[in-house]
């Protein structure tokens, strides 16, 4: 394991998993990295490992109609998991992969390879190792249900397509879209959700918050809360000799 993160379990020790899932732009990464910061947590993006799945592919076969299950999981022996201050970020051959695996390349074709069942395989043994020794805050689709069904807490977030497309594209632009630009960015959105819907559930138990009309500090507030009382439940938990 890189520097800069150190264990704080124990093996054998409960280590705390929160699960935040939800649709494309829902805000997910940004909250879940705000979160552990605020909460002492390590924030890990599943959706970056499937990006830098994408990515690696990407550099040694360019043409995606010759992509196979095989092929993916060979590309993926250059992944790596990086630790930083708070949380874990994937590279390449060690190298920062950041600019790459958020570009239009990627985006369009990280969909697909995440209907590969190895490459969910990999994407979530990759996330349960990390889980083994640290306390993290993990963002996804299938984070509650289908990688951690056991997370101490579990949040879907969800927010309107029009707002998600509009503080995309405020992000990127650093200026306010226009509406025709939020039209299209719509458009993108509610088809990458299409074609992410089959794994984008809400577990059971998560808590649903519709972000669309709070601020990202109330929607960051309101989960760093959460986690405290989830922190409270498994110290009962622990006190009283369960498990
Ligand atoms: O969250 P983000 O938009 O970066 O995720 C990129 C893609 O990775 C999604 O569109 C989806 O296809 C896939 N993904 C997934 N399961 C996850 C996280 C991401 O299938 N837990």
């Amino acid at each position: 394991m890189a520097p800069g993160a150190k264990p704080d379990r124990v093996a054998g020790e409960n280590r705390l998993v929160v699960a935040i899932d939800g649709p494309a732009a829902s805000g997910k990464s940004s909250t879940a990295h705000r979160v552990a910061m605020r909460a002492g947590l390590y924030h890990v993006d599943s959706g970056a490992l499937y990006r830098a799945a994408t990515a690696a592919e990407l550099r040694v076969q360019p043409d995606v109609s010759r992509w196979t299950e095989a092929g993916l999981l060979t590309a993926v022996g250059v992944v790596g998991l990086e630790a930083r201050a708070t949380g874990f970020r994937p590279t390449i051959s060690g190298g920062d992969i950041e600019a790459e695996i958020r570009g239009a390349g990627v985006t369009r074709h990280v969909s697909l390879v995440a209907q590969m069942p190895g490459i969910r395989a990999w994407v979530n043994e990759q996330i349960r190792a990390l889980a083994r020794r640290y306390d993290i805050v993990v963002d996804g689709r299938d984070i509650g249900t289908v990688v951690f069904p056991d997370a101490a807490l579990k949040v879907f977030l969800v927010a309107d397509p029009w707002e998600r497309a509009r503080r995309r594209l405020s992000e990127r632009f650093e200026r306010q879209p226009t509406e025709a630009e939020i039209a299209e960015e719509t458009g993108r959105l509610v088809q990458r959700d299409a074609r992410d819907a089959t794994q984008t559930v809400q577990a059971k138990d998560a808590i649903l918050i519709d972000t669309t009309a709070l601020t990202q500090e109330e929607q960051v507030s309101r989960i760093v809360a959460l986690v405290d009382a989830a922190r409270g439940r498994e110290l009962d938990r622990g006190s009283a000799g369960g498990g």
